[in-house]
């Protein structure tokens, strides 16, 4: 049967890199579309080869039309790697090409589609807007809320956001806080006030393992203390 799954497709290449894909045992979660947020999820925080990834994606899908690529890779959906490649040739009803400054704004999607395509750190200002706009599209915010966000992030696609707001986002407006149990939302709370894996542990009376693993499993990526 062809192979219809995940990028990279390890089955047939022998990169050594891609033994330690986190993609290789979650094949059901990128062949599935509407999972494509969870799969951005395990590509951010959890895979230890996206530099890699993107280098091999970048170069095996050069000029590809979008509906040539599949799934996501490096993070990025498929329309998003079509949009950002300068080579791919475009119809007249295609998604528009996204151009890329260097001065986007972080918190915005066009700064996270920089950081994904440019291979930069992915800070937790533009995850934590990526994770808006997920749990918007699964519905767990107000659907006037989704559109907003999602027709901002569309409008910063070709534009950095406007002075004084996040992707068109109120900043009086608090995310719904992550996490199934106490614990876990209020290592999302500590989290959310901008705190590091150490300064949680020590709140909470918790190894950093511990804050780390629960970190990881609501998808949010560490905050860095200042060197
Ligand atoms: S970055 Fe994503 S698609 Fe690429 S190897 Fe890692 S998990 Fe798989
Ligand atoms: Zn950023």
């Amino acid at each position: 049967m062809a192979y219809t799954g995940s990028v990279p497709d390890i089955r047939h290449s022998h990169y050594e890199w891609m033994a330690r894909a986190a993609c290789a045992d979650e094949r059901a979660v990128f062949d599935d579309i509407e999972r494509e947020h969870e799969a951005r999820t395990i590509c951010i925080v959890r895979c230890p080869v996206r530099s890699e990834c993107l280098a091999y994606t970048k170069e095996s899908e050069a000029g590809l039309h979008k509906d040539n690529r599949e799934s996501v890779a490096a993070g990025l959906t498929p329309t998003e790697r079509f949009r950002l490649d300068r080579k791919a040739a475009r119809r007249a009803d295609d998604p528009a090409r996204v151009a890329l400054s260097g001065h986007e704004r972080c918190g915005t999607y066009q700064a996270l589609l920089r950081h994904l395509w440019l291979d930069e750190p992915v800070d937790p200002k533009c995850w934590t807007g990526k994770l808006l706009r997920d749990r918007g599209m699964l519905g767990l915010v107000s659907q006037r809320e989704t559109a907003r966000t999602q027709l901002a992030a569309e409008a910063t696609a070709g534009q950095p956001a406007p002075a004084g707001t996040d992707s068109g986002r109120s900043p009086r407006k608090q995310p719904p806080v992550k996490g199934s149990t106490p614990h876990e939302r209020r290592v999302y709370r500590l989290w959310s006030e901008g705190l590091d894996d150490l300064q949680i542990a020590r709140r909470m009376a918790l190894s950093t393992t511990q804050v780390q693993r629960v970190r990881e499993r609501l998808g949010l990526l560490a905050h860095k203390r200042p060197a």
